[in-house]
């Protein structure tokens, strides 16, 4: 166990860096509210950040609704989200991270549409967008 991220920071520096809502979901694993979350229907062209370390995780050219009530895509940017068993809740189901600072994102499901027929199903409490005009 503790497995070693690039980004390591101890709990109360996480606690003092992120909203309540962020820490919750990014470092205890909670998942937030469907359809109430800040980037659901955010089909704005751009970049979703971690919130917990900045790197880059999903473009919104992947990004599609799902009508689960939470931010979707069908792939991440290339190496920036490692998959791990999650087995709580008396369910199988395949968690997200972020691959820089080990923070939870969400999970994936194998529901998603062409071309990868996977659902890479997020928290949008666990990113932070910059639409393109911003980034340049
Ligand atoms: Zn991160």
């Amino acid at each position: 166990m503790g497995k070693k991220y690039p980004v390591e920071k101890t709990e109360e520096e996480w606690r003092r860096q992120l909203s309540s809502e962020a820490y919750r979901v990014l470092r205890q694993q909670g998942t937030e509210p469907p359809h109430d979350n800040e980037y659901d229907k955010d089909y704005r062209e751009g970049t979703y950040y971690c919130a917990g370390c900045g790197q880059a995780l999903f473009s919104s050219t992947t990004k599609f609704d799902s009508g689960s009530g939470w931010p979707s895509f069908y792939k991440p940017i290339d190496n920036a989200i490692e998959e791990e068993i999650d087995t709580r809740y008396g369910m199988v189901r395949t968690e997200i991270r972020c691959s820089r600072c080990g923070g939870h994102i969400g999970h994936v499901f194998p529901d998603g549409p062409e071309p990868t027929n996977l659902r890479y199903c997020t928290n949008s409490a666990a990113l932070k967008f910059k639409a393109r005009d911003q980034e340049m």
